[in-house]
């Protein structure tokens, strides 16, 4: 096979990104933009020995799955995988993903619970995050690159903040405002920062500058308040100053309102500040907890809540359990998790400042041995040390696994499974729906 070869192929499967693939003479050939079931002519533009990469030429008999794609974005910005094949098909193509992967790097032949769905996939976001082009327009980075598409009314958001962009770009242009350039590190504005709070109805804008001060911005909170005085409680600036591709800098001051939105999240109140860490996706992270608590049944046990960020899983099972300890990384997010608590008057949780492993090897050596130990991991999942401490030491009657990376997960059950910790039972959930992404709770107990 070579360069610019056309072939008609047969897409058999997708990548963990949402990239068709298909078989051809022993090779993989991954092709973006197709679906499972697809016959393509395909363009081969880059050959490696046992794989290559292709594009779609035309799509000869379409898959059963597609669907037209609604949004004019799709493929052009980094957002979205699934928008060509239908909500249903991309649930059980996740569901199938996380079956297959546990299977094949976990080592356990288990079909997953019924998958955490919505209703309906769309506008599911309470935060995003626009970087703003140098013609005032806030967009989306295109897919593994810094070149800003402009988003329109994206589907992934509340229609809220398309009307607030568009306000703010019309407040850009009335007031020329000038716009950060990457390249030049010279400019003010790099980003539109919008957070809602779904079930206060409270909106947090925040402008992240390349700078102290923020010109014109008593008539971008006119503006805002004539779009939606009543939701809009909290206008901010971030000041970030370095030539870097983290969007916040450490340091916001508040324009108008307060400093903080409040959301409720399992009966939690939760503050967001522009600096806390809280889930995209309220409503699926509430059934993710839900089924969390369904399998750690938190009534009168000591759970220990690893990886906790603002201490939102602990703290909605701290009135059923006797302790809740959470250990986080950050130290924002501690100070939140440790706000949260006093602020819903939860007087049996207490939070630790570390690393994971360490802090567990620290609570070990206090004593400690919690009944429940939950993770919820980056990508990267767990240390084997952790798993070592918790499987040796703490040895909890079960672990409740929080997951974003199959793959991960997969390793560590079979890390637990060979420290006496079994599989019995696990749910994956869409918390990103029309991407690539798939979350999923696993339920493991001691032999
Ligand atoms: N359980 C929380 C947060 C999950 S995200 C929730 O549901 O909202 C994962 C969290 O792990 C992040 O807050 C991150 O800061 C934290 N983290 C990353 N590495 C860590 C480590 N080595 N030790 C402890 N926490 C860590």
């Amino acid at each position: 096979m070579q360069k610019n070869d056309e072939i008609i192929l047969k897409i058999t499967d997708v990548t963990a990104e949402g990239s068709g693939i298909g078989k051809y003479n022993g090779m993989a050939i991954f092709v973006p933009l197709t679906a499972v079931g697809d016959t393509a002519r395909v363009k081969i533009l880059k050959v490696k020995k046992t794989y290559a990469y292709g594009k779609v030429i035309e799509i000869t008999e379409p898959s059963p799955d597609r669907i037209f794609p609604d949004c004019d974005c799709f493929n052009r910005c980094g957002g979205c995988a699934y928008r060509h094949i239908s909500y249903q098909a991309e649930l059980r193509l996740k569901s199938q993903k996380v079956y297959e992967v546990i299977k094949r790097i976990g080592g356990v032949d288990m079909e997953p619970q019924p998958i955490i769905s919505p209703s309906l996939p769309d506008r599911y976001r309470n935060k995003a995050q626009y970087p703003v082009s140098p013609d005032g327009k806030a967009g989306f980075y295109a897919f593994h690159s810094h070149r800003i598409v402009p988003c329109g009314d994206c589907l992934l958001q509340p229609q809220l903040f398309t009307e607030v962009l568009t306000e703010t770009e019309k407040w850009i242009d009335e007031n020329n405002i000038s716009i950060y350039d990457e390249a030049t590190q010279k400019g003010l504005l790099r980003h539109i920062y919008l957070r809602y709070a779904e079930k206060t109805d409270e909106l947090m804008f925040t402008a992240v500058i390349n700078g102290d001060t923020l010109p014109f911005w008593q008539e971008l909170v006119t503006a805002l308040k004539g779009l939606c005085e009543y939701r809009l409680k909290s206008v901010q600036i971030n000041k970030n100053k370095s030539k870097t591709n983290v969007i916040l800098g450490e340091e916001c001051a508040t324009l108008y309102g307060e400093d903080f939105i409040t959301d409720i999240l399992c009966g939690i109140k939760v503050r967001l500040s522009p600096l806390s860490f809280y889930q995209v996706n309220r409503n699926m992270a509430e059934r993710l907890y839900q089924k969390a608590a369904e399998y750690a049944k938190p009534e009168g046990k000591n759970i220990l809540d690893l990886y906790c960020g603002a201490g939102t899983i602990g703290l909605s099972m701290a009135n059923q359990a006797k302790s809740i300890i959470g250990v986080e990384i950050i130290p924002q997010a501690v100070k939140d998790a440790q706000f949260n608590a006093e602020n819903n008057g939860i007087k049996n949780a207490r939070f630790i400042c570390g690393d994971a492993s360490a802090a567990a090897e620290q609570l070990s050596k206090e004593g400690i041995t919690p009944d429940t130990v939950i993770v919820d991991p980056p990508r990267k999942g767990i240390t084997p040390e952790l798993i070592s401490i918790i499987a040796q030491k703490f040895k909890p009657e079960q672990v409740i696994y929080v997951s974003c990376d199959p793959a991960t997960l997969a390793r560590d059950i079979k890390l637990f499974a060979q420290q006496n910790y079994t599989l019995v039972e696990y749910t994956p959930a869409d918390l990103f729906p029309r991407t690539a992404h798939v979350e999923t709770v696993a339920f493991l107990s001691r032999k």
